[in-house]
């Protein structure tokens, strides 16, 4: 590992601006990435900016939103009762990743800002990655891409985002507030993430000298039923081939409002638009959930490796429609 300097940022504006001192530095939070990342030569900043002593730790429940300060734990936002209470998905995409002693070191804007999984991007010792040196090609087209993605790529790069919160997050319409040096804007998560096919080498939309500072979650209706389904190769400690993040909002056996976030498919947490296009106002059949599950997945682009993917996710869709309406027929 290479040797860094290491900057314990005491507040906000004192972390944004040394990072805007240094354009090779990064920042570091719970460290369950960044940290795995430089160990193995995948990132080599010569300083870090130590974040975890911001005041950015809070969860409180404004009005019909949920502000969630983006240094809270995995395992804090799982445990608040508000999210309890009224985004049972997302304490289940929280619950359902990494492991506890992961859930309590990680924070949420870390889990946003995640890197993908792939295996190439990884491993240092691989010359083709687009994502780390843009322009040498990729290498997981032709290799081992199981858990990549098939949504949102091309062959010039296949990487998975591979949080779970970030699927609900979209879902919901969950909002990002970022600061810099001097500006202070608020990014929708379904805009603030960029796909692999428009740029490898970039993934969202924060400057160098940008922290995200809080996330901001509306509230759904009382009346809305809520779920994620993560489907995995094993029950624990393992990230989604497949998942679902479903709100549905009934009206007797119709859909009024759906809201649907897909995970292990896309470069991007993907928000389903074309299938709630489909829900919306229709009955809640399983012949619509599956019309439904086909219009999103019609556009996937695979390889021998991720093929499997696509009729997984389409059962994974119908399949959490089912639990979260109660129609099985
Ligand atoms: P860090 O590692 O500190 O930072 C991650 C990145 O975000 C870095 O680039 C850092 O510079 C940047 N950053 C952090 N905070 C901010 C901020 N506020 N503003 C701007 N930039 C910031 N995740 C899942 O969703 N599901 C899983 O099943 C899952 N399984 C895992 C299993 C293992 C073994 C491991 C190691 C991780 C797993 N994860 C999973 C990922 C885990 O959730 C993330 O590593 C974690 O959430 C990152 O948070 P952190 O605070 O540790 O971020
Ligand atoms: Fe690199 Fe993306 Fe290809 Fe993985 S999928 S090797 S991250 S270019």
């Amino acid at each position: 590992m290479r040797a860094f300097d290491y900057v314990r940022a005491t507040n906000t504006q004192e972390a944004v601006q040394l990072l805007a001192d240094d354009p090779a530095a990064s920042c570091l939070a719970g460290g369950t990435t960044q940290l795995d990342l430089m160990k193995d030569g995948v990132l080599e900043p010569p300083r870090l900016i130590d974040i975890t002593r911001l005041p950015l730790h809070g969860i409180e429940r404004r009005g019909d939103r949920l502000h969630v300060g983006a240094l809270a734990s995995m395992e804090e936002l799982a445990a608040d009762a508000t999210v309890a209470q009224r985004l049972p998905m997302v304490r289940e995409s929280l619950l359902q990743g990494a492991s506890v002693q992961l859930r309590n070191m990680a924070t949420i804007g870390g889990n946003l800002l995640q890197r993908t999984r792939c295996r190439y991007f990884r491993d240092p010792t691989v010359a083709e990655c687009n994502k780390r040196a843009p322009g040498s090609g990729c290498a997981a087209v032709q290799g081992v891409a199981r858990m990549h993605a098939v949504l949102g790529v091309s062959e010039r790069c296949i990487a998975l985002h591979a949080s779970d919160l970030a699927v609900a997050m979209v879902a919901l319409d969950a909002v990002v507030n970022i600061q810099g040096v001097s500006t202070r804007r608020t990014v929708p998560l379904t805009e603030f993430y960029l796909t692999a096919d428009e740029s490898p080498e970039r993934e969202n939309v924060l400057e160098h000298a940008e922290l995200i500072t809080e996330v901001e979650i509306p509230l759904p209706p009382p009346t809305a039923r809520s779920g994620y389904l993560k489907v995995r190769e094993r029950a624990s400690y393992e990230f989604a081939l497949t998942s679902a993040a479903v709100l549905l909002v009934m009206d007797g056996g119709t859909i009024r409002q759906a809201r649907i976030g897909l995970g292990g498919v896309g470069s991007k947490p993907w928000r389903a638009y074309e299938a709630e296009h489909v829900l919306t106002g229709a009955p809640a059949t399983t012949a619509t959930f599956q019309d439904a599950a086909g219009a999103t997945m019609r556009d996937a682009w695979t390889v021998p490796g991720t093929a499997f993917k696509v009729p997984l996710a389409r059962r994974t869709l119908v399949r959490q429609l089912q639990t979260v309406s109660g129609v099985q027929e």
